[in-house]
């Protein structure tokens, strides 16, 4: 039965209870904290068994597939045979308006840790990589540290734990290619080659790192699992909405009075997210234009949806845009909202790895037919290009990343195109 009336998260069930840094990151008062608690009785529950709790307990995965994450292990072989699995954690977090793997990292690394050894054992994968991006150079360092702490401690290494089970973790840093944040490009680029995409199937369950069974998961996918099944999956699975479940983690930046990274439950609304944790909009919740909802490749809400929009999966994905990473970006009237969107479509230009023609071309005449509309030198007759071109670049990729450069655009226009059009007439007037 759908739960309805959403209430605010309590203390005792935010998993993140230290994602502000206010104490160390160090093992012993992670330990406080009651990370590596019965992580040898978690490992004696057989592989599946594990599998099945995070099926149960709803957890989406939170990179922005929203993917449920004990499905995805259900993938991996059963048995262990001639060639190894691996766990790939996906650190590179590049997504702007996404900072909040940034901060697990930084003030949380033992619950990433841990949840590498649980996640690698429940797929019967003895190492794990954890894939982080090159800009992260403090935080790399910050998670080597406790990387080295939680050999030192025996908690990972041979006999993890004292659970028999044998596990080897390493940080490898990226070099700041946003598409390595795809799961197949940061495979590539983690095997010593250039990070670009491949094509799917064979998936990395089947054929992934060096031609073996592998998952990549994100940070904070990872990061929730050793609670989840401290806890009880049934506890996460209270949490939220149905098929919506758990708490997650929101990055909130733009036209707020205190931007932050807050864990909330999974469909808290969005205008009480922005007020209760960020100090409301700018100018006042009047004053919106309209937000971003989960980092920049998904399309932009206006105000009026806005007001009573709740920030899950499904409620989003309904609305015509998607919970993505949670990345909260929010805009205030004092935007040129075609010159915000066309930074965009300049990052994503920048950013295609050029593999595939819709993409490389595609990425860069978008950015070029947006600021002829910005700049205002355009007709009626740009948009409609500019929109069919989108079509054209959708769904005809490799990687999403032809989507994620093609949805910002249509969001525009679907919200603002009365808007920018006057704006073309009026110039034109104004010039006659
Ligand atoms: Fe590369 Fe773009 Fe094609 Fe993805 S969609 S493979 S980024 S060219």
């Amino acid at each position: 039965m759908k739960k309805m009336g959403i209430k605010m998260l309590q203390n005792k069930d935010k998993i993140f209870n230290n994602i502000f840094g206010f104490q160390s990151n160090k093992l012993s008062y992670a330990l406080k904290r009651g990370d590596w608690d019965k992580t040898k009785k978690i490992l004696s529950l057989d592989h599946d068994v594990i599998i099945e709790k995070i099926k149960n307990s709803g957890l989406r995965g939170r990179g922005g597939a929203g993917f449920s994450t004990g499905l995805k292990w259900s993938f991996m072989p059963k048995t262990l045979g001639e060639r190894p699995h691996y766990l790939v954690v996906n650190a590179d977090e590049s997504e702007p308006g996404t900072c909040k793997d940034r901060d697990i990292i930084r003030h949380e690394p033992h619950k990433l840790i841990e949840g590498c050894l649980i996640a690698s054992y429940a797929m019967r994968a003895h190492k794990c990589y954890i894939y982080i991006r090159g800009e992260f150079a403090n935080e790399a360092k910050i998670l080597q540290s406790a990387i080295d702490e939680a050999y030192e401690n025996k908690l990972i290494g041979k006999n993890a734990c004292k659970s028999g089970w044998d596990f080897d973790l390493y940080l490898h840093r990226g070099a700041g290619a946003y598409i390595c944040g795809e799961e197949t490009a940061l495979l590539e680029s983690l095997e010593g080659k250039k990070g670009q995409p491949r094509l799917k199937p064979p998936f990395p369950a089947g054929v992934g790192l060096y031609g073996c069974p592998t998952t990549v998961n994100n940070v904070e996918s990872i990061a929730v699992v050793p609670t989840i099944l401290r806890r009880g999956e049934y506890w996460f699975s209270k949490l939220g909405k149905d098929n919506n479940t758990g708490t997650k983690l929101f990055c909130i930046s733009g036209h707020v009075n205190k931007p932050c990274n807050v864990e909330e439950e999974m469909g808290i609304p969005l205008r009480e997210l922005i007020e209760k944790h960020a100090g409301g909009v700018v100018g006042s919740w009047d004053n919106l234009l309209a937000i971003i909802p989960g980092g920049s490749s998904t399309p932009m809400l206006p105000k009026q949806t806005c007001d009573t929009i709740t920030m899950d999966f499904d409620s989003l994905k309904n609305a015509g845009t998607g919970l993505g990473t949670a990345g909260v970006i929010v805009m205030n009237k004092t935007t040129d909202i075609v010159e915000a969107i066309v930074r965009l479509a300049f990052f994503y230009k920048h950013e295609s790895c050029g593999q595939c023609t819709p993409c490389r071309e595609g990425t860069g005449w978008m950015w070029r037919l947006l600021k002829k509309i910005a700049s205002k030198d355009a007709s009626p007759k740009d948009i409609d290009n500019l929109l069919e071109l989108t079509k054209q670049v959708e769904g005809h990729t490799i990687c999403a990343l032809g989507d994620a450069a093609a949805w910002p655009i249509q969001g525009l226009f679907k919200n603002f195109r009365d808007e920018i059009e006057m704006g073309l007439k009026l110039k034109k007037i104004a010039a006659e």
